[in-house]
């Protein structure tokens, strides 16, 4: 297993930091938390292109994606007047579409070698070709899957899965891939939370719906149920492994522990060794300050996968 990594996916936001909850310098902290650790780290060398993103999106949100206003709804923050548009591109904008990078480059690794690649930032999974939402504004696994289709890397027959394990359902996900019968999709959300778009909760072919206050045993058991479901023979899997389900998180309402993330993340990725499906793990959602922990103990709990 391999994590990818960029100093540059942190958000250094100074002041303004403090309007969002999101934790934006945890992908640091991940890092500095697994000191020590011989796990291997790769960097991204460079932010997806414009036109890559440009030729995801159709017309409308090329437009609507260089809108402050709208840009900064989608962060959910309030607008800011002294704050302009290339500020915002180059402290929240460009980390993310080094997260695009990081997820195309986990997907490209993990086809050619077959190894776990785990890419600490993106699974923007609000996000789709025609809409940007819940701090989402490119959808990297849609993008990363344009790109592979283009490059040969997946065959216009191969199929794909992806396991969403943020505590929100992915719509974006959902609705970007609601006509590839090709893309499966399966997703353990809150269905007591956002988003309740009933038409992408429809798309998902294993869909795994909790309450609000579900601890890490029920959620653990039913996430084994649905891993044992799988039985295509899939050419890649991208997993949106969002920390927003731990119990002191404001936004998932559940209430897992850090072990319990560390158990999920291994759950999953032993399930695919066994399956020797190349895999890449996505950051997903993770609003608390226990995020970063949780994360690095679910590296060190899958390092020897
Ligand atoms: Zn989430």
């Amino acid at each position: 297993m391999k994590v990818i990594y960029e100093p540059g996916f942190n958000y250094q936001l100074g002041l303004l930091k403090y309007l969002h909850p999101f934790d934006g310098e945890k992908f640091a902290k991940v890092i500095s938390e697994l000191g020590g650790s011989d796990i291997e780290i790769i960097y991204p060398s460079e932010p997806v292109p414009t036109k890559v993103i440009n030729e995801y999106l159709n017309e409308l949100m090329r437009k609507l994606v260089l809108s402050k206003t709208l840009v900064l709804r989608t962060l959910e923050v309030p607008s800011i007047p002294f704050v302009s548009f290339g500020f915002i591109d180059k402290k929240i904008l460009t980390p993310m579409r080094l997260a695009v990078s990081g997820t195309l480059l986990g997907a490209e690794n993990a086809l050619k070698s077959g190894e776990i690649m785990w890419n600490l930032s993106g699974g923007f999974h609000h996000a789709s070709y025609a809409n940007m939402e819940g701090f989402c504004v490119y959808n990297d696994v849609g993008i990363s899957y344009q790109q592979l289709r283009k490059s040969g890397h997946l065959s216009e027959t191969d199929k794909v899965l992806i396991i969403d394990v943020d505590a929100h359902h992915g719509n974006g996900n959902a609705f970007s891939f609601k006509d590839n019968e090709n893309v499966h999709l399966l997703d353990v959300y809150n269905e007591d939370i956002y988003p309740t778009s009933q038409y992408t909760r429809n798309r998902v072919n294993f869909p795994v719906p909790l309450k609000s206050g579900v601890e890490g045993c029920e959620y653990l058991e039913k996430l084994t149920q649905a891993l044992e479901l799988i039985t295509v023979n899939y050419a890649l899997v991208f997993v949106v492994a969002g920390t927003d389900v731990l119990a002191v998180d404001k936004l998932g309402g559940f209430k897992l522990t850090v072990e319990d993330v560390a158990k999920r993340e291994k759950i999953i990725l032993s399930h695919l060794k066994t399956l020797e499906i190349p895999t890449v793990v996505t950051g997903g959602g993770g609003y608390s300050k226990q995020s970063a922990s949780a994360i690095a103990a679910a590296i060190k709990a899958c390092s020897t996968l």
